[in-house]
């Protein structure tokens, strides 16, 4: 394993300065970890592909690796009702490894399933798919990337063919005229990449922000959409009549780059402009002034992110802006294109190598004979042994425990008690199985209803890769070992293997042993890293495809075609639909979720970072002053919202920068303070991502601030 850059002896003290990247967000920053003798690590700055900054989180992510709660054994329960004590690694190795047979035994192969994370490195994610398919042979694998990415991952293979986020570098957003950003508080969800924006509008190029809140990002913004929430879809195909309808087409590069425009064309056509106005809160006037705006500048991107892709219809809403970027001509040209924007550390990355139920390493379709063929033999097996394709993230828990679902789950990197929509109906179903095994370095919320917890090094104790947003594939360095008695999730899965007669040596230990695996089960994919190796991965990263061991990476993709069959894109007709759940007279606000500068995910790690926990401790509540006048709420208060599916309270935090038919809720807190207790579980019938992003509510109770109360969300 490799530790340190530099280790300075010149003098006492010794310093230990390792060159990494951040735990957090898709940006991925560059970082160094330093140490002085045996002290507490620090973090200082560094610069990484021509950016060096940090967001608070990053600064402060050193602080995880002495964390007094660290878990440093085995945890495990001798009954449902009894308490978790500790154990030696060959006890709850050996209970893992006798309660998926006892599984087998009862209910074969399909009765265990595993469930991951975009925040795992690219080797862990391939390691994890490869375990269910060779050593557990179950389709029932997915991921909560399957919550992030998923309508923009779909929607850009349905109209290219390939799905990397960006498909170019981030240095082109701050050098285009003009920037449609859809759905993204940037300014909290990727900090650092606020100076690109800064950037782009100190070159003179036009910012243009839809948010159904005025955040952070959509005040830097020289037009802000503030729309109602659910209704991305509508303004997208009312942005696109109007391009029709005032002659701001592209109409050679339609011609020559693109297939279906007429279709598309025909079905918008009910989209005029003050339709759009009443339906979206969006003006006339705004809706043409963007177009006109994207239209008339020198080269301008689209960029989507959660808020128009975590809805029930996210594919074909993420289509509806990618056929507006292709009606101006933009995705392939210099400067210009559509993206999307994503969150997880390694949400590129964990959706790339088989850690999705429907995918192989390479970004492969795990139904394609090719595909499997390819793939078995690079693990050394059959082809015909690998499982077919499972069900998505949201079907594979609500299904657990019951006839047809999973009855043992492995869940590596992520919190599923918080983060997944429903949270009471995912708590249900977690104690409908017979056993659940997480694998954590923190006693998460889901961990502590384990009946094993595994305690697994973190962050900047092994090596890895990351794929960042940009599809840069990035190495991630070590600073020193785990604690005593942590181990790899690399090496936890290798022993669970070697317990279950997987083949031998199928699963090895070493990251870059793995990865070197990774690129040949790549090679000829989609997304391939078959010229990647870590020795290339210095100093800047690679961006993929990179098929040849000495030939270029790829930062720009369709400059000269898109990934499909003839090389153009595909214009794709959709329409809004209703929304499944509409605010009515017993629920009559929309709810809208999102994160905050200080906290990332489930706020496992964030919320145990005393300096962002304070800066932050709370779940809140955020409503517009008319309508807290309307229940009588005052600032501070606590608020009790309700859905169809529960309750969850957090402290009013009233503000007129959101629309007052909605409330905001932050999504980093468990308890009453979960946003996911009110959450809608609907799916989007492509990705079958779940739409967090939109459901109805009532304010239900609210009790008045009183700083000596201690049950506080
Ligand atoms: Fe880490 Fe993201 Fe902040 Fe960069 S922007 S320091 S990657 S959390």
């Amino acid at each position: 394993m490799q530790t340190a850059d530099d280790v300075g002896h010149a003098a006492s003290p010794t310093v230990r300065r390792t060159g990494t990247h951040c735990p957090y967000c898709a940006m991925q920053c560059g970082m160094d970890i330093v140490r002085v003798d045996d002290g507490p690590a620090s973090i200082e700055s560094r610069d990484f592909a021509g950016r060096r900054a940090l967001c608070q989180k990053g600064w402060t992510a050193a602080e995880l690796l002495d964390h007094p709660e660290r878990l440093t054994e085995p945890l495990l329960r001798d009954a449902r009702d009894e308490p978790l004590r500790p154990a030696t690694w060959d006890e709850a190795l050996d209970r893992v490894a006798g309660e998926i047979r006892r599984c087998w035994e009862r209910y074969g192969r399909e009765g265990v399933g595993v469930f991951g994370g975009g925040g795992l490195t690219n080797e862990k994610a391939y390691a994890l798919g490869k375990f269910a398919r060779v050593a557990l042979r179950t389709p029932f694998i997915d991921y909560n990337g399957r919550f992030c990415m998923s309508s923009a991952a779909t929607a850009v293979q349905r109209a290219f063919g390939l799905d990397r986020g960006l498909p170019f570098p981030l240095e082109d957003i701050a050098a285009t005229g003009a920037l449609l950003l859809a759905g993204s508080n940037l300014a909290e969800s990727l900090p650092t990449a606020t100076g690109l924006l800064d950037d782009l509008v100190g070159n003179g190029g036009k910012l243009i922000v839809v948010d159904p809140r005025a955040t952070a990002t959509a005040r830097r913004a020289t037009v802000h959409l503030q729309l109602a929430p659910g209704t991305d879809l509508v303004l997208a195909n009312g942005l696109l009549h109007i391009a029709v309808n005032e002659g701001l087409l592209d109409e050679e590069y339609i011609a020559e780059r693109t297939v279906g425009f007429e279709h598309a064309a025909q079905r918008i056509g009910s989209y005029w402009p003050d339709r759009v106005e009443r339906i979206t809160g969006v003006s006339v006037a705004d809706q043409r002034r963007t177009v006109h705006l994207l239209g008339e500048a020198h080269s301008a991107m689209v960029l989507t992110s959660r808020g128009p892709e975590q809805q029930a219809q996210g594919t074909d809403t993420v289509q509806g802006f990618i056929n507006l970027a292709l009606a101006l001509g933009l995705p392939g040209r210099p400067r210009s294109g559509y993206g999307s924007l994503t969150g997880q550390g390694n949400g590129q990355g964990g959706r790339e190598h088989g850690q999705k139920a429907d995918q192989l390493p390479g970004y492969r379709r795990i139904d394609d004979p090719d595909a499997r063929a390819h793939v078995a033999s690079v693990w050394g097996v059959e082809a015909d042994s690998l499982p077919g394709p499972g069900v998505s993230a949201w079907e594979l828990l609500d299904a657990m425990g019951s006839d047809g679902g999973v009855r043992a789950l492995l869940v590596l990197a992520s919190n599923i008690a918080v983060s997944a929509p429903q949270a009471t109906r995912v708590a249900e179903r977690i104690a409908a199985l017979d056993f659940l095994c997480v694998l954590d370095p923190f006693p998460s919320e889901t961990a502590l209803m384990a009946d094993v917890v595994l305690p697994v090094s973190q962050w900047a104790e092994e090596d890895g890769t990351m794929t960042n947003l940009e599809g840069r594939v990035i190495l991630r360095r070590a600073a020193g070992p785990p604690p005593p008695g942590v181990r790899t999730d690399l090496q936890v899965l290798s022993e669970l293997a070697r317990r279950l007669d997987a083949p031998a040596g199928a699963f090895p230990t070493e990251p870059r042993e793995v990865f070197d695996e990774l690129t040949r089960a790549s090679a000829g994919g989609v997304a391939d890293y078959g010229g990647m190796t870590y020795e290339r991965l210095a100093p800047e990263g690679l961006f993929w495809p990179c098929p040849d061991p000495d030939g270029p990476d790829t930062p720009r993709v369709f400059l000269d075609r898109f990934n499909t069959d003839d090389g153009r894109a595909r214009f794709i007709p959709v329409s809004h639909r209703r929304l499944p759940e509409r605010p009515d007279r017993d629920f009559p606000l929309s709810l809208t979720t999102g994160r905050v500068l200080e906290h990332y995910q489930s706020g496992t790690q964030t919320r145990r970072t005393p300096q962002l926990a304070s800066a932050r401790p709370h779940a809140f509540i955020e409503l517009h002053p008319v309508l807290a006048r309307r229940h009588g709420i005052e600032e501070g208060d606590l608020v009790w919202l309700a859905s169809r599916r529960g309750r969850a309270a957090g402290r009013a935090r009233l503000s007129p920068d959101i629309r007052a038919d909605t409330v905001f809720m932050p999504f980093h807190w468990s308890g009453d303070g979960c946003a996911n207790l009110l959450t809608n579980p609907v799916l989007d019938p492509s990705s079958r991502m779940p739409g967090f992003k939109h459901c109805a509510v009532r304010v239900e109770a609210h009790e008045p601030r009183d700083p000596r109360r201690s049950t506080s969300p």
